[in-house]
């Protein structure tokens, strides 16, 4: 057996090692070399964390760590009740149960860390954070997940608003005709909403505009990235999931390669939208994989789209020209600052932060909508 001291005192003369043997790995993994000139700061997101990547360029900034830096930028979001894809008042699953996933990725240690179907956490990033620096494992789902978030101090909470559980109760309503649901049309009762406060409620949840799964069910993610002016990088996903999954499906988001990719050589990526086609077709890895091989973040975001395209043949899942009835997003960064993002659906937008200035922009797409 190896004494755990033995281990650790070994793990330090290693860590050295691997450092001073940096430059060989990158030219045995065909990165391309990159020089240590500054780079201007620079955040991305999903057009949901304009004030998380505000917030992360001024801890990046300040000189806090790339990881703390996105982790606290996407709080923002996984706290705030109003955003119903993530986080505290995410949408639940099929059963009214709020379960979230999440993964962070550390570029300079090479750490990731993620949890999935996590119950009662409203800041699933920082136990996925809590995975990669108090355990030797990246992943962990469920029950086993909560468990470790208590022991961790994390608050166990209800996550599910009184806003979200009206549109779950809505959407059960509407499944099926020979089910004992009722909807307010069919009861001929004015709905929850219109009792409490003559409708306004009502009107802003219908209103409400979430990116689609399936042209049915909502969904939304956050992704920021950020790298420095060191050229260190780091990224977070977090999100509720698919709306009215089912209980313990898992997306793309906890996935690393998936919903999350960093490597501090190359660049940083993440991914929001139908997490299935992301998963199937390592997502954000691909993108780093082709940021690697030169292309620019943007074009490496199109490329991977173009293969979830090659890769969309079920007939439930595609139009009538044969292409996907669903939106995926990517968002990059790269390790010299060049930013890009990408959906396979035109209408899209972004979330910058660089020299203190943070805007939305319109995302490249490989389809134009009809509409
Ligand atoms: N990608 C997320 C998932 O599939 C949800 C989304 O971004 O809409 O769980």
């Amino acid at each position: 057996m190896t004494d755990r001291r033995d281990f650790l005192r070994r793990s330090v003369v290693a860590g050295v090692g691997a450092a001073a043997g940096l430059a060989t790995s990158r030219e045995l993994s065909g990165a391309p070399a990159v020089l240590s000139t500054r780079v201007a700061p620079t955040a991305i997101a999903s057009a949901n964390g304009l004030e998380a990547v505000e917030l992360a360029l001024g801890r990046v900034a300040d000189g806090r760590s790339t990881l703390n830096a996105v982790v606290e930028g996407v709080n923002i979001v996984e706290r705030d009740p109003d955003d119903m894809s993530v986080g505290y008042g995410g949408l639940p699953n099929l059963d009214g149960v709020v379960q979230l996933d999440s993964s962070v990725m550390h570029g300079p240690s090479r750490g990731a860390g993620a949890v999935a179907c996590l119950e009662g956490v409203k800041t699933p990033s920082r136990v996925a954070v809590d995975v990669m620096r108090h355990t030797d494992h990246v992943l962990l789902v469920g029950k086993g997940a909560q468990r470790f978030a208590k022991s961790m101090g994390h608050p166990i909470e209800n996550l599910l608003t009184e806003r979200a559980r009206r549109r779950w109760i809505e959407w059960r309503a509407s499944m099926s005709d020979s089910d004992d649901y009722l909807a307010p049309e069919e009861s001929g009762m004015p709905t929850s909403a219109a009792l409490e406060d003559g409708g306004a409620a009502e009107a802003a949840v219908a209103s409400e505009l979430l990116d689609s799964h399936d042209g049915v069910r909502p969904g939304g993610t956050i992704n920021c990235n950020v790298v420095d002016a060191k050229g260190d990088l780091s990224g977070v996903t977090t999100t509720s999931g698919l709306a009215w999954k089912v209980p313990g499906r898992v997306g793309d988001s906890p996935i690393v390669g998936a919903g999350l990719y960093v490597d501090n050589d190359v660049g940083a990526c993440g991914s929001t939208g139908r997490g299935e086609a992301v998963i199937k077709t390592c997502g954000s890895h691909t993108v780093v994989e082709l940021m690697r091989s030169g292309m620019s973040p943007t074009d490496a975001c199109l490329e991977a789209l173009r293969r979830i395209v090659a890769f969309t043949v079920e007939p439930r899942l595609t139009n009538r020209d044969g292409l996907p009835n669903f939106n995926v997003n990517y968002y990059a960064v790269s390790k010299s600052g060049e930013y890009g993002a990408a959906a396979i659906w035109s209408g899209a937008r972004f979330a910058v932060c660089i020299d203190g200035e943070s805007r939305r922009e319109d995302t490249a797409y490989l389809f134009e909508r009809a509409d």
